[in-house]
């Protein structure tokens, strides 16, 4: 592999792992740690983290570390985060087993509380064995029960038949089509103010620019929906696009214990990062997708994110409705 990426196809792994000489591609995770650490972006600690992981359909996973300079520290997004993350939007439903540079933190290790049989999934700290031949079995993996014993989590909060990460999610969100510009409410309530803005979208951005505003409110919608925030019931989403006119969303995904929980814009700043996107000054404009008067709202924190990593982002909320318990909630 000249160039790794963040996602490898399965038959790539398996082939990889072959010419390397490697018994299984749950040998190539360890192999991988390193060049993915060179992936990371740690401007404030200047300490890369790598996590490698592997899907239940075979394919590979790049995680790493996100640090925003002039932001809180809790903004950021660690390595085992955007692994998990980087499943989500590709859609792989299980992660098997990981191999991870240093090790997970205590947020981490209640983030993947949210996965389904967590307590079978696999880790593996590099960093603990310098020495070893990772080209040969046994590995030294270790349940992540090890890693957090006696863990509070989804069991505790939710139903058995709650979706968790990485499970279909389907949050019942819309739109209210009756009213014409009452979502946008992004601080604009003239039409004329609005027309105005619409304008002055200058991040070196010149298409299509109602099209484009339309396609990252479905887009951010559609994150919205997808979005694992069964504690709060305030799911959101962000869909951001580049000068090229690509779209990447990001779903909010909480966790039992709130704190270790991925913001929405997190979310997809990782999956930007993931599916190729270059520098965050390249991101042209971003939608945020939330209920009106939601308990857990990313309006505020979104805004000064945006203002940091992206200043000239053309930056816009939404609301949304819902149909929940047979009554329609809406952002009136
Ligand atoms: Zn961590």
């Amino acid at each position: 592999m000249d160039h790794l990426k963040f996602v490898i196809p399965a038959s790539e792994a398996e082939s990889v792992a072959q010419s390397l000489g490697l018994p299984s591609v749950l040998h190539l995770l360890p192999t991988l740690v390193q060049p993915a650490q060179s992936l990371a972006r740690p401007p404030i600690s200047k300490f890369p983290v790598g996590a490698v992981g592997l899907g239940s359909d075979g394919r590979v996973f790049i995680g790493v570390n996100l640090e925003f300079p002039g932001l809180p520290l809790n903004q950021s997004v660690h390595a085992e985060q955007f692994l998990c993350n980087n499943l989500a939007v590709h859609g792989c439903p299980r992660l098997i087993a990981l191999a991870v540079s240093a090790a997970p933190c205590g947020h981490c290790r209640q983030f993947f509380q949210e996965l389904r049989d967590s307590s079978s999934l696999q880790i593996l700290i590099t960093s603990d064995h310098p020495n070893q031949n990772f080209s040969k079995s046994p590995l030294p993996f270790k349940p992540l029960p090890e890693f957090l014993t006696n863990p509070f989590g989804p069991c505790d909060l939710l139903d058995k038949e709650s979706p968790l990460l990485l499970e279909p999610h389907s949050n019942g969100l819309s739109f209210d089509t009756s009213r014409k510009h009452a979502n946008l409410c992004n601080g604009y309530s003239k039409e004329s103010e609005l027309d105005g803005n619409f304008k002055n979208l200058s991040n070196g951005f010149n298409g299509e620019l109602e099209e484009s505003e339309a396609l990252l409110r479905i887009e951010a919608l559609e994150a919205a929906n997808k979005s694992h925030a069964p504690y709060s019931g305030c799911p959101s989403g962000v869909a951001l696009m580049d000068p090229e006119g690509k779209v990447y969303r990001g779903s909010y995904i909480e966790s039992a214990a709130y704190n270790p929980s991925l913001g929405p814009v997190q979310a997809a700043l990782a999956a930007y990062i993931a599916w190729g996107g270059a520098g965050y000054e390249r991101i042209v404009a971003a939608a945020l997708v939330e209920r009106e008067g939601a308990k857990v709202s990313h309006e505020d924190t979104a805004r000064l994110l945006f203002k940091r990593v992206s200043p000239k982002c053309e930056f816009r909320v939404y609301h949304c409705s819902s149909v929940e318990n047979g009554c329609k909630k809406s952002s009136e």
